[in-house]
């Protein structure tokens, strides 16, 4: 068995995995099914938006030189020549000492060079009174004061949200180029594991790593297809692996360890190669990195804590390379609020619950720092990053935190 120092560290075991991998192909998707997609290509505007110029207001489009001489003492009359709504098609025009009742959205005639909305004139019969100059230019959205065609309005990379699908939509676009999602195969491995919904017999346990992993690729905009779990014999380890033809990455859990029954790593090294095997993080310790029957695998520990935080550190920084996304979590910085030991040199990912006070984030542990237990992982709000150079995190002191989430209190 390997000393632990002869073991890859967090960073080069990162490393050696991502270096596999690249951004996946581009392809075409109508807006509806944009959301949660990352932009393949910057995109640059075909059209100014407002493509005319147009009122912002309900009110009476005229020519603020008519009302120069305007004062509460000796308003200015102008008559109301025309009333435009949005949508209009004409070609309206305004001429000297008249106005266009206007409706917001709708084009400015010509001749109009500001709006004055409806409460601030005396509406008289078929004219207006109006009793301070208006200045050119009020109430009216100029062409292209959102966007000027040809200006780049959003750029590879970004996931796109609600608001950036508006934004594509307003300057014309009914679909946007995306990064194919990467295909992730889950294999979850074990005799003892059933899924929830079947009844337990004795000494079984509920598959939980499958679900969290399925969701968990679907979060870093991956899309997950969930296998059965293996029962713990190379042959059915053989044939699950086997089956996964279609997959950017497979993703085992359990089986990697040094116990009687983990045959993982004997199963890929016979169907493909081992990369490496083991690196010096806590929790997951066990993880493999390989190619089996032509595929890039990742295995997992089998621990449920192990599993979801070596998926942070390996598998999601994957998935967001295969995307051309942003690969790691945001990072915050958080005052300890109580000790942690972190002994034995290797770097410790430590499941905290975060929370905002005096202006500082602060950093707790999240329960029991057990691996097997999931409780504490469903409490966490992330991970805060022991070194391992560290043998204790002492109260009051500053460490980096990988954010899942935010903190509501
Ligand atoms: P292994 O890595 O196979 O030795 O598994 C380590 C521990 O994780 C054992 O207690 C397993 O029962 C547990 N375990 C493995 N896979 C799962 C899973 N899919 N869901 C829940 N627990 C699991
Ligand atoms: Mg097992």
């Amino acid at each position: 068995v390997a000393k632990l120092a002869d073991l890859l560290s967090a960073d080069e075991a990162q490393a050696r995995i991502l270096k596999n991998f690249g951004r996946l192909e581009t392809e075409i998707v109508p807006l509806k099914e944009a959301r949660g997609r990352v932009l393949a290509s910057s995109i640059s505007s075909n059209l100014s938006v407002p493509p005319f110029a147009n009122s912002s207001m309900d009110g009476f489009a005229l020519a603020s030189a008519d009302t120069t001489a305007a004062s509460k003492g000796n308003p200015v009359q102008l008559r109301v020549a025309i009333h435009i709504a949005a949508g209009s098609a004409e070609d309206a025009r305004i001429s000297q000492g008249t106005c266009a009742r206007i409706m917001t959205g709708a084009p400015l005639p010509a001749g109009a060079d500001a709006v004055i909305p409806f409460e601030d004139v005396l509406e008289l019969d078929q004219a207006i009174e109006v009793s301070s100059p208006a200045h050119s230019g009020a109430c009216v959205r100029p062409s292209g004061q959102d966007v000027i065609v040809g200006q780049v309005i959003l750029v590879q990379g970004t996931e796109l949200a609600a608001s950036h699908l508006a934004l594509l939509a307003s300057t014309g676009n009914a679909e946007a180029p995306v990064v194919r999602r990467p295909r992730v195969t889950i294999l979850s491995t074990g005799d003892e594991l059933v899924s929830p919904g079947s009844p337990l017999k004795p000494g079984q346990i509920y598959n939980s790593n499958s679900p969290m992993l399925a969701a968990a690729v679907d979060e870093a905009g991956g899309r997950a297809e969930v296998l059965r779990a293996a029962e713990d014999s190379i042959s059915g380890l053989t044939d699950a692996l086997r089956s996964a033809a279609n997959a950017d990455l497979i993703v085992t859990s359990g089986g990697a360890s040094v116990g009687d029954h983990d045959h993982m790593t004997d199963v890929v090294a016979a169907h493909g190669e081992i990369g490496f095997w083991r690196v010096r993080v806590r929790p997951g310790k066990p993880l493999l990195f390989g190619k089996v029957f032509g595929k890039a695998i990742i295995g997992l520990p089998g621990n449920p804590t192990s599993a979801m935080v070596t998926f942070e550190l390996f598998v999601r920084p994957v998935l967001r390379t295969m995307l051309g996304a942003a690969p790691f979590r945001p990072t915050i910085l958080a005052i300890v609020e109580e000790k942690i030991d972190n002994r034995g040199g290797r770097r410790t990912f430590a499941r905290v619950r975060l929370s905002y006070r005096d202006g500082a984030f602060r950093a707790r542990l999240a329960g029991q720092q057990d691996s097997a237990m999931v409780r504490p992982l469903a409490a966490a709000d992330g991970l805060l990053v022991i070194p391992e150079d560290r043998e204790e995190m002492r109260v009051g002191e500053v460490g980096s935190v990988q954010v899942w989430r935010l903190p509501l209190d």
